[in-house]
């Protein structure tokens, strides 16, 4: 491929058809030497100097309940598996992981859990709202499912500013080997659509070396990306659930999901993605390998202690060390380790922000840093 290559890659990449995208998917997998795939990551995080200034956002992920009435064949908690603990926070307990959050110095908040209809609108609202008048300067991300276009509208006028709902897969059949017959793509797509229209910052995103996904399904979801222009990305690889259907097959090499995260750096440059815990659960070295390759987000757990293993989407889902908000400093450093910028604002998409304010992001102080140390203790 050559560096000359490497630059032409986002021009490429925002015109190919799918069997162009799939060959050149195929040859990265199986064919490229380590040296272009080394020209290609360090591509990668050059367009993110480019537009972040090397920036890696924090945001402090909540999993507030472990209930779903969905049934996704490759995850620990559908709503079948009678062998996966249940917990559900209040309003309050949620409130009190923002506080602790905003203590360390966190100013984005992710809050993620199955599709739970307990949380009704008006709950998630009181939630969003809440959240939004005890820290008006944090930005808060809902990662709750499919909903309707009037409950999205709700959340977003009760302040929600983002919203991820992972596509998965582009590919019709293959949606429908990782799901069962009521849960569709098109209506996956639909919604990801209603929440670009109402004014989200909207995530997207698939699992790389799910069962039964090729090189053309891989370019089926370039191009769905594509058309979306989401200003969040989550890939990450996928790794078995001993409680699914699933549980025999296994997680794809590191190295095509890094191929993924620069592909997608580059056909969106200004993309927001995380290096996922999936990735350094599957790769001890995994999430300074996926910021090596393009990701620009890191999401330390904020759930409580106590709750964190039953959030388990998938086996020995790491959440400990730099995944949780305990271990903030030492992922502070790890970043800065790799010529990178830890920064604890609010970080918008930079469509959504001016460069001034990311000028002025408060420093990691030394007082974070302590609080970020003493946080375990006091669970
Ligand atoms: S992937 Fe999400 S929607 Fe599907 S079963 Fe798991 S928690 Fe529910």
């Amino acid at each position: 491929m050559g560096i000359c290559q490497v630059r032409l890659l986002p021009s490429f990449l925002n015109t190919a058809g799918k069997h162009e995208l799939s060959d050149l998917i195929r040859y990265l997998f199986e064919e490229a030497p380590e040296d272009e795939l080394s020209e290609l990551f360090a591509f990668a995080v050059e367009l993110n100097r480019e537009n972040y200034g090397g920036r890696v956002f924090f945001r402090g992920l909540i999993e507030f309940s472990s209930f779903c009435k969905n049934d996704c064949y490759y995850c620990g908690i559908g709503r079948s598996n009678v062998n996966a603990v249940r917990y559900r926070l209040s309003e309050e307990q949620i409130l009190d992981c923002c506080r602790k959050g905003y203590a360390l110095g966190f100013r984005s908040f992710v809050l993620q859990s199955g599709e739970d209809g307990y949380y009704t609108d008006d709950a998630a609202c009181r939630i969003v709202s809440g959240i939004k008048e005890l820290f008006p300067d944090c930005a808060v991300t809902l990662s709750i499912g499919e909903r309707s276009y009037d409950s999205y509208r709700m959340f977003f006028d009760a302040g929600a500013d983002r919203y991820l709902l992972r596509h998965e897969t582009a590919d019709e059949a293959h949606y429908s080997s990782l799901h069962p017959p009521g849960q569709t793509l098109k209506k996956r797509k639909l919604c990801l659509y209603k929440l670009k229209e109402i004014g989200y910052q909207v995530g997207a995103g698939f699992m790389v070396g799910s069962p039964y996904q090729t090189c053309e399904t891989l370019a089926e979801d370039m191009i769905f990306l594509r058309g979306l222009q989401p200003h969040m990305a989550g890939i990450g690889p996928f790794i078995p659930h001993s409680d699914t259907r699933f549980a025999g097959f296994s997680s794809p090499p590191s190295k095509m999901t890094l191929i993924l995260l620069s592909l997608t750096r580059c056909l969106l440059p200004k993309v927001l993605m995380p290096a996922t815990t999936a990735l350094a659960t599957a790769d001890k070295r995994g999430r300074a390998k996926g910021l090596s390759a393009g990701a620009n987000v890191v999401m330390p757990c904020l759930t409580p202690r106590d709750r964190r293993r039953d959030y388990s989407l998938y086996d020995n889902k790491l959440c400990t060390g730099g995944e949780a908000a305990e271990g903030l400093s030492d992922l502070r450093r790890q970043i800065e380790e790799l010529g990178l910028k830890p920064d604890l604002s609010r970080g918008d998409h930079a469509d959504f922000t001016d460069r001034a304010e990311m000028a002025d992001t408060p420093a990691f102080s030394g007082a974070e840093q302590k609080r970020s140390n003493d946080y375990g203790k006091h669970e």
